[in-house]
């Protein structure tokens, strides 16, 4: 890890779904973060204490610097989006290291959501490339792009803090 990417991730605690290990991803995410506490979780979107404890700002940014949560993407389906992008893909994860007041992603999420990582990344990959396949060719160039479908594969959280944590977005 970099001397940029340890100033701004500084993982002690990893809240995990029980079946994580059984991925590569997750097993490789762990072995990252060896000294982090580790506590399982039946689901990562019920974690009491990092949910909706909206009190403090200043604790919002420190969990979501020190903390990581992994689990297992259910949905992999991919949405029509039209502007950006042709189509929404399933994400790889959700959730940012900061709260910005700008941005749509904490305002949407809840700020205290902290960086949560699919590990199934390549049953993603498989879910995006079988979608693109069933759509054959785009059938003619528009203001997305002149020759392929575009896939968003980052609403709902930072690619480049997830570069940092492991190697999915790669
Ligand atoms: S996604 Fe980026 S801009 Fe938005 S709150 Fe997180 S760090 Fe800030």
């Amino acid at each position: 890890m970099s001397r940029s990417s340890a100033h701004l991730l500084a993982i002690d605690t990893i809240y995990h779904e029980p079946a994580v290990e059984d991925f590569a991803r997750g097993r490789e995410i762990l072995e990252r973060f060896p000294e982090a506490r580790r506590i399982e979780v039946a689901s990562h979107w019920k974690i009491p204490e990092l949910h909706g404890n909206a009190g403090s700002v200043e604790d919002w940014v420190r969990i979501k610097r020190s903390t990581l949560v992994l689990g297992v993407k259910k949905g992999l389906t991919s949405r029509p989006n039209g502007r950006s992008a042709h189509f929404i893909a399933p994400s790889s994860s959700n959730g940012c290291a900061m709260a910005c007041a700008y941005c749509y992603v904490p305002r949407r999420k809840g700020y205290a959501n902290p960086i949560t990582l699919f590990v199934n990344t390549e049953a993603i990959g498989r879910a995006i490339t079988r979608h693109a396949a069933a759509q054959g060719p785009l059938p003619a160039p528009d203001q997305i792009d002149d020759r392929y479908w575009v896939y968003d594969i980052g609403e709902n959280g930072d690619l480049s803090v997830d570069a940092l944590a492991c190697d999915s977005v790669r």
